[in-house]
């Protein structure tokens, strides 16, 4: 297969990707990993994109289509399920229930998303969840032992709503589950995660998903994970959901080939804000079966993040770096031992700790500025 065999230094065509297309979709089924998923809508910026690049390793691209590495570039402690969603679902013959957190609970309504990311760490229960038709069987019955669970855990205060991305349920599924939720006289905040703005704004066509995220007062948590994601278009539903009094904010995972240089989470930080739209962290990309493409060493990530506080205003360097891990979130200040020969890095948080397999820095080749921001 020509681009597969191609030489690393030379960049992936327009032609040649399509091959890789081909390769993935045989991959994805072997090692359970999400199938291609790109929207209309997200279609037209790659197409700008590799017209402008003349290959198609720019950073949208990598988000949604594999590139060569996706076929290679293993690193050593990858596993299916990172944050190990499998041992933290209470609820018996839920799977759309976890609870990790003992102030919230993560509820699942649906495993499907408006597109794909490469770079999902939720790849592991996802593609079992597609596996078994997808939607979510019997929503209905999910809220009724969502809101009973809850009545019977007064410390949760607040439910996250993620998947899947629960902004593909239609307007009658979302409703259900919203209200459902509202009727928990402990529950005190919604959150919902989602890249549906970013995959398909219109979605939002009318105001009546943006009048139901009103009435419920949710937070919404938008994965935007680089500036060009927030065009005209997207940035327009940005200003209707700020209309509608949503509360807006942002996180996403620190990604080799995307968003890996100091200028791209500045572009990205800063074009939120102007839309109102808060950014609250930025992930290590987790060490997951085939991420080896998306991640960077710790090293790199700490370094990210002095060379942002060193040189933009508070409200970009005030962004927590943070990584997602199985004793809950943890940030550099939990970093108890290293050990850079064996290239592992032991975090301690609340008593517990863990030991992170650190990205080997032979790997970590940084993205380009030129490409990270090819419109300049
Ligand atoms: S939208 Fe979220 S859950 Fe869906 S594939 Fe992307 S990262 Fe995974």
């Amino acid at each position: 297969m020509t681009a597969l065999r191609s030489s690393v230094s030379s960049r992936t065509t327009p032609a040649e990707q399509g091959e890789l297309d081909t390769a993935y979709a045989a991959l994805a089924i072997r090692e359970r990993l999400l199938p291609i998923k790109v929207p209309a809508f997200y279609q037209r910026k790659l197409d700008e994109e590799a017209a402008a690049l003349g290959h198609t390793e720019g950073p949208l691209h990598r988000m949604v289509r594999p590139t060569r590495e996706r076929f290679g570039a293993a690193a050593g402690g990858e596993v299916p399920d990172w944050v190990d969603d499998r041992a933290n679902m209470p609820v018996p013959g839920s799977r759309a229930i976890i609870h990790k957190y003992a102030d919230r609970v993560l509820f699942m309504p649906t495993s499907v998303c408006a597109g794909h990311c490469q770079y999902c760490f939720r790849q592991d229960v996802l593609t079992d969840a597609h596996a078994e038709g997808g939607d979510l069987k019997g929503l209905a019955a999910e809220v009724d032992r969502l809101t009973a669970y809850l009545g019977t855990r007064p410390e949760v205060s607040e439910v996250v709503l993620s998947g899947g991305d629960p902004l593909t349920l239609s307007l009658r599924d979302l409703a259900l589950v919203l209200q459902g939720i509202r009727t928990v006289p402990t529950t005190r905040s919604i959150r919902l995660h989602t890249r549906t703005p970013a995959f398909a704004p219109k979605i939002f066509g009318d105001d009546k998903k943006l009048d139901l995220l009103a009435e419920a007062e949710v937070r919404l948590v938008l994965h935007f994970a680089h500036p060009y994601e927030i065009c005209g278009e997207v940035a327009e539903v940005l200003d209707r959901l700020d209309r509608h009094r949503i509360r807006l904010y942002n996180h996403f995972p620190l990604l080799r080939g995307v968003n890996d240089h100091r200028d791209v989470l500045a572009r990205l930080i800063e074009t939120l804000d102007d839309h109102r739209v808060r950014t609250l962290s930025v992930y290590v990309p987790e060490p997951i079966r085939h991420s080896a493409p998306f991640r960077v060493t710790l090293d790199r990530f700490f370094a990210l993040q002095d060379e942002l506080t060193a040189t933009t205003p508070s409200w970009i360097n005030a962004v927590r770096f943070t990584l997602d891990s199985p004793v809950g979130k943890v940030r550099r200040e939990h970093v108890v031992a290293r050990d850079r020969t064996a290239g592992l890095v032991t975090f301690e948080k609340a008593g517990q700790r863990f030991v992170f397999p650190d990205f080997p820095s032979e790997l970590d080749i940084p993205g380009d500025l030129d490409t990270l921001l090819w419109r300049g």
